[in-house]
């Protein structure tokens, strides 16, 4: 399963991240997940506490933060904000929109450790 597969890989990246900062454990993990990302939020949850179990993170809490889709208009000449990912136009001129400056992320903001 896909989001199995990524929740793995997010518990390792933070273990890794806290071992260096020689925490004991930690407490919650946040993460960004962009809108372009393709990961359904409520199924990486689900699966987080599975692929957290038997490492440090057991128990711990994975916050997601929702990041914005965010695309330069080469016609406005400036950032705008789409309201969904149904269609990657500029809301204000309808210009199809080449650029993804925000969307597609999928990482680790920051660990709340045990010390
Ligand atoms: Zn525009």
């Amino acid at each position: 399963m896909h989001e199995l597969s990524l929740a793995q890989g997010i518990v390792e990246q933070a273990v890794a991240s806290a071992a260096q900062a020689d925490a004991k454990r930690v407490v919650a993990v946040h993460l960004k997940i962009g809108r372009l990302a393709g990961v359904e939020p409520g199924a990486l949850l689900f699966c987080y506490d599975d692929a957290s179990k038997g490492t440090m993170l057991e128990g711990s809490r994975l916050v997601i933060h929702d990041v914005p889709l965010v695309v330069w208009c080469a016609h406005c000449l400036r950032e705008v904000e789409l309201p969904g990912v149904q269609s990657l136009r500029c809301p204000t001129c309808q210009t199809p929109c080449g650029e993804i400056l925000q969307g597609r992320e999928l990482q680790i903001e920051s660990l709340e450790i045990e010390p």
